[in-house]
């Protein structure tokens, strides 16, 4: 029997895919060593994969989202995943409530992602406080709070759009479900459901931290209390304070760090550009080859994960014939990849987590964005962060190979490039303070443990 004496237990509920499951963890690591017992709770079949190994405070427990054999590919629809998932979500993780009710630590905080937000109707039968935690910027999500109550209407017929907080911005700054209308239109409905109960929720967490997007967060906190408490990325990378805290600690997919490693230790400071799109973007063959003959045909030295479900799209014979120039991997450790001294830019799809991770370490990108809040992004990366700068589309949808090449050589060399490096390293070290003891993030993240255990 458990006989540790923690200031309260919490368990983190995140939508099962890796760039909401890796802030949410990252955050329970902190709560962890604030004196909480932490407990996340993935899908059965992603915990059946990946077998993450419990300590004694924080701990892996499982809800079940319906699809415990084959996870939510199986599904027959975006729309009818997300039903079953809230259906048997809601049952398993009442489950898992009263499995710990007559523990020595019963659950007595549910930290869930507003994707999910019948979270907190289950935590509120219990009694249990509840908190939402929003896994993408605050202005993404005070553009979808404006959509959700009506503020903004849609579609948007007249440009440039003004919301309190925000730079002036372009229907293609928007948020891709908002700029292309009628597209995805289940998980549209979901990101604005996230603001369906969040003024009955206990606190409101954001993964950002205020210094980014400082006007934003004044604006939104005026409709609803929140509190930034990002970046959420391993302490190894930026204070250090957590021990053991190198790696996020749970991934989907599996990667030999040293191969990445022992080639880029072959690699001259700053001389390697980094491209990666993510988990879950699938990029068209044409913007594939585009890709392929940009990275092949520029000067510098270059790392490129194609995932798996990918590979088939590469041009035939190009990993022969790039020979030492390039190392094309599956996946990788991206912070350690990041971190490393020989990477000079970053060209991502913008996913929060990577654009986050890249502005704590420092790294100046190329934004390539592909849809959802990866535009807004890429806008910020270039306009308001001065880190980078966003990738032209063509009107076929594709960035062009020479598009791409002339991105490159603006981040890694000449004036601007130089101009984006400096601003990188002024973001990291505002992370790095975000997150440091007495840090605005700190800071926060203290006063959302004292609110739930005076509660
Ligand atoms: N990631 C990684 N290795 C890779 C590619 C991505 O570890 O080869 C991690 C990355 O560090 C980030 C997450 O996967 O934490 C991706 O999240 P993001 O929000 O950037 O994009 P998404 O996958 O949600 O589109």
């Amino acid at each position: 029997m458990e006989n540790k004496a923690y200031r309260g237990h919490v368990l983190a509920l995140p939508f099962p895919i890796q760039g909401h499951i890796n802030p949410l963890l990252q955050f329970s690591k902190h709560l962890v060593s604030k004196g909480l017992k932490a407990t996340l709770a993935t899908t059965r079949f992603i915990h059946n994969t990946m077998q993450p190994q419990s300590s004694s405070s924080l701990q892996f427990d499982t809800i079940s989202d319906g699809y415990d054999e084959g996870g939510f590919a199986q599904a027959e629809s975006i729309h009818a995943s997300l039903n079953r998932m809230e259906t048997i979500g809601s049952k398993t993780l009442a489950d898992l409530i009263i499995k710990n009710k007559n523990t020595a630590n019963p659950i007595d905080c549910i930290i869930y992602d507003p994707f999910l937000p019948w979270a907190l109707e289950v935590a509120k039968k219990f009694g249990i406080f509840g908190a939402a935690f929003f896994t993408q910027t605050c202005t993404v999500n005070f553009i979808y709070h404006h959509v959700h109550h009506g503020l903004l209407k849609l579609p948007i017929t007249s440009t440039p759009i003004s919301i309190p907080g925000l730079p002036v911005l372009e229907l293609d700054d928007m948020p891709s479900f908002i700029s292309v209308p009628g597209s995805y239109p289940a998980y549209f409905e979901m990101v604005l459901n996230q603001f369906s109960s969040t003024d009955k929720a206990d606190a409101v967490l954001v993964n950002t931290f205020y210094e980014l997007e400082p006007e934003a967060v004044d604006s939104m906190s005026k409709v609803c209390r929140l509190l930034p408490i990002g970046p959420t990325i391993p302490s190894f990378y930026l204070d250090k304070r957590l021990e053991n805290d190198s790696d996020y600690g749970l991934n989907l997919f599996v990667s030999d760090s040293s191969v990445c490693n022992n080639w880029l230790n072959t690699k001259p400071e700053g001389s390697v550009i980094y491209a990666s799109f993510g988990s879950m973007a699938s990029l068209s063959n044409k913007q594939m080859e585009e890709l392929a003959f940009a990275l092949k045909g520029s000067k510098f030295h270059f790392l490129w994960v194609v995932k798996a479900f990918e590979e088939a799209k590469l041009l035939e014979k190009f990993v022969e014939e790039i020979g030492n120039k390039g190392l094309v991997v599956q996946w990788c450790s991206q912070l350690e990849v990041l971190s490393n001294k020989a990477i000079g830019c970053f060209l991502t799809h913008c996913g929060w987590n990577s654009t986050l991770e890249a502005l704590s370490l420092g790294v100046p990108m190329v934004g390539v964005p592909q849809w959802t809040d990866q535009t807004m992004n890429a806008k910020y990366i270039q306009d308001v962060w001065k880190v980078g700068v966003r990738a032209k589309v063509c009107e076929n949808g594709i960035v062009e190979r020479k598009e791409i090449e002339f991105c490159i050589k603006e981040v890694m060399e000449g004036e601007r490039g130089k101009h984006f490096l400096e601003n990188a390293k002024k973001w990291r070290d505002l992370a790095i303070k975000a997150g440091s003891k007495g840090g605005s993030s700190d800071k926060n993240i203290d006063e959302f443990v004292s609110r739930f255990i005076n509660s």
